[in-house]
């Protein structure tokens, strides 16, 4: 796993825990917890407690068991908490998801609807394999876009079900539907798709 130090405390620890942020034409890494605490400072964000949660498993529809890491960062006036997996050095796979409060809300209200939110979403499959190729498993897909992460800059992949799934497949998977009409519409990551 990538680590990296932050430029503030000197903390180390893994890269998904540090943010890159700028001021002033200059460009510094920092811990969520010092990122949060300057942001508390420039948003006059009284009191404000990091709120820092142990990573959690949970079971999907197919019993597979998917590791959760949490991250709390302030956005001025809101509070952002979001869980990812870590896939590897992959960064554009596995699930992910955010929830949004208010700076001043209850850490662990929030990491309650971030969970139900989590547990709905997994409990849930799109996706099938029939005869060793993936396919669409009923009319609704719901899932995220992502960068494919190559020279290939303009070309998404998606992850659905946790599962990357590259351009190509994705066409193939869609040509079970031929003819048929279908319509796309676009969520923001805290939202419910
Ligand atoms: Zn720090």
């Amino acid at each position: 796993m990538t680590q990296s130090r932050c430029d503030r405390c000197s903390a180390t620890g893994p890269a998904h825990d540090f943010i890159s942020a700028g001021s002033n034409g200059t460009w510094r890494v920092l811990c969520s917890r010092c990122f949060n605490s300057e942001m508390a400072r420039f948003a006059d964000v009284h009191n404000f407690q990091h709120p820092s949660f142990t990573p959690l498993h949970l079971r999907d529809a197919d019993g597979n068991d998917h590791k959760f890491h949490f991250r709390s960062l302030l956005l001025g006036d809101q509070l952002s908490l979001e869980a990812f997996e870590l896939a590897g050095h992959d960064e554009f796979a596995g699930y992910r998801f955010q929830v949004l409060g208010e700076a001043g809300s209850e850490p662990f209200a929030l990491l309650g609807r971030l969970i139900r939110k989590m547990k709905r979403a997994v409990v849930t499959k799109h996706l099938r394999t029939d005869s060793g190729s993936l396919q669409v498993a009923e009319t609704t897909l719901r899932g995220r876009i992502e960068g494919n992460g190559n020279e290939n800059g303009n070309r998404p992949c998606v992850v659905i079900d946790g599962r990357r799934v590259e351009w190509n497949d994705f066409g193939a998977m869609l040509l079970a539907f031929e003819g048929w009409q279908f319509r796309l519409e676009m969520f923001d990551p805290s939202d419910e798709a």
